[in-house]
């Protein structure tokens, strides 16, 4: 039996205003090429390369909440290689002296160590124009600060590969350090995989994927790596050490080079940066920024576990999606005021509290979900202040309108942005609670209807649920169903 022993890299683009060492603007929106460029990220000679502030700032602060230990000196060195990606011929890295060491992300409540995390810059995008026979540069990207993070090869399979890679994109995105959009390119996967027998403690020899652009590659790559090379050590054959790449379409791996390279490899090639000081922090600045963590995706996961009695699924989709979270927080808190404030504070606590809350998260986690995924789409503001939410809830606390009002009106108030109560009397959607009219409209429902009418008083009670639907109908739903179902039964007792 094998064991599949996983490791990965992961290079994230950070969230700054410009590039890691000069003013260009980073800008991951911008499509016209070669705008964002300058002599410094196009390594004229004679220029000089100053860090960004920013980028430090951020890396350290992303480096702190995955529990690494700060270098309080790190020094730049100049990666030398000869690619049309790479302007200056070398690539400023502090990948032989990171900045951060020793980290962990929990997954499952296993840890998987973090070795380090480093700074350096991204390289040049080549674009390679189908059926032409050259390619072209886009300078934008070179330059743009990266962080590179590898892990400890503590991963035993493609699905918890997948979850560290989901888990650390949530955690930057809490962190506003970086969007870490992979679709965009903003974060890459590297996935090292070898296979070992399950009682050996000798690794076994490990192929590299390189740039995975998706969660669903990260795991798919990963399955076709461990049976590939299953069925190789099956047939008593070797695993080559090898880059490989990840074809998505016809979802295998194929081989791009193999390691070591030879006489003219030039991996592991450095030289110092003499242009840039080594990188001194001092305690007090570390220890300001770890002040500024704001509460990360496992911290905010326990919290909403003690505090509300929802789903796992709910909870789930507060902790993924980060703004619907603090919205529904927002709600809660808005409910507790609408409570005081109607001094409803005797009837409504503890468990009575909880069914509100229950009832609140329903509809975020639901409807107003829906209606959110179909706005983002359209490019669409959402309007509905948590206020106005939370009185919208309260009116079906309250009975005052029925479910199939709810959605009508939660619809409208989508579109609209309006209070509830408001958008009720515009719209017509105020429920008919008044018992003479309730009684007229029983009344002239009842004549219509002879035949049922006939049953329910025979003894069949499923007649009244019938009268009950039509007078729904006539109403549009606005009529009270528990003042009906009693008018009618006095009618016809
Ligand atoms: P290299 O020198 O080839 O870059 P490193 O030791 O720097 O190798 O490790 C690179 C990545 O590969 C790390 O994420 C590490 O966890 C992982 N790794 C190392 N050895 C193995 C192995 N035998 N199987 C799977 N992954 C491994
Ligand atoms: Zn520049
Ligand atoms: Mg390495």
């Amino acid at each position: 039996m094998y064991k599949p022993i996983i490791g990965l890299e992961i290079h994230v683009e950070l969230k700054t205003k410009s590039k890691l060492f000069c003013a260009c603007s980073n800008n991951p929106d911008e499509t016209k090429p070669n705008v964002n460029i300058c002599p410094i990220c196009m390594g004229h000679p004679g220029v000089l390369p100053v860090i960004n502030k920013e980028a430090v700032k951020k890396i350290v602060k992303a480096a702190l909440a995955l529990n690494c230990e700060i270098a309080k000196s790190s020094e730049f060195y100049r990666k030398l290689y000869f690619y049309p990606d790479l302007p200056k011929g070398y690539q400023i890295s502090q990948d032989i002296s990171p900045l951060a060491k020793n980290g962990f992300i929990k997954i499952d409540g296993k840890k998987i160590r973090v070795h380090e995390i480093h700074l350096e810059e991204d390289v040049a995008k080549l674009v390679h124009p189908q059926g032409e026979d050259y390619s072209l540069v886009d300078f934008n990207r070179a330059g743009i600060p990266l962080i590179e993070l590898v892990t400890e090869p503590d991963i035993n399979s493609a699905l918890v590969a997948r979850r560290f890679a989901q888990e650390l994109q949530l955690i930057l995105r809490y962190l506003n350090v970086s969007d870490a959009n992979m679709e965009k390119g903003q974060m890459r996967v590297e996935v090292n995989v070898s296979l070992s027998s399950e009682h050996s403690k000798k690794l076994g020899t490990k192929v590299e994927i390189k740039n995975l652009n998706s969660f669903r590659a990260v795991n798919e790559a990963t399955n076709f790596e461990i049976a590939r090379q299953k069925k190789l050590l099956e047939e008593n054959k070797k695993v080559v050490p090898e880059t490989m790449g990840w074809d998505d379409e016809k979802r295998l791996t194929f081989s791009q080079r193999e390691k070591g390279g030879g006489a003219f490899s030039t991996e592991d090639f450095h030289a110092p940066e003499p242009n840039l000081f080594p990188l001194r922090l001092t305690d007090t600045y570390i220890e300001k920024i770890r002040s500024e963590i704001p509460e990360l995706p496992s911290q905010r996961e326990e919290r909403f576990k003690k505090e509300y009695h929802l789903s796992g699924k709910e909870i789930g989709l507060y902790v993924i999606q980060k703004d619907l979270g603090e919205y529904f927080e927002k709600v809660v808190s808005e409910l507790n005021n609408w409570v005081k404030a109607k001094k409803l504070k005797e009837k409504i606590t503890g468990n009575e509290f909880k069914k509100l809350v229950k009832l609140a998260s329903n509809y975020i986690s639901t409807d107003l979900q829906g209606l959110l995924r179909g706005a983002s789409a359209r490019g669409e503001d959402f309007l509905i202040t948590p206020e106005n939410f939370a009185e919208f809830i309260s009116m079906i606390y309250l009975g005052e309108i029925s479910s199939k009002i709810a959605k009508t009106l939660l619809k409208e108030m989508f579109g609209a942005g309006g209070d509830p109560s408001q958008i009720i009397e515009e719209k017509g959607l105020r429920q008919i609670t008044d018992e003479t009219e309730l009684e007229k409209i029983a009344k002239d429902v009842i004549k219509k209807n002879p035949k049922p009418v006939g049953d329910y008083q025979k003894g069949k009670e499923e007649a009244l649920q019938f009268l009950v639907g039509q007078i729904m109908a006539q109403t549009k739903g606005k009529a009270n169903p528990e003042k009906i179902n009693k008018i009618l039964r006095k009618l016809l007792s």
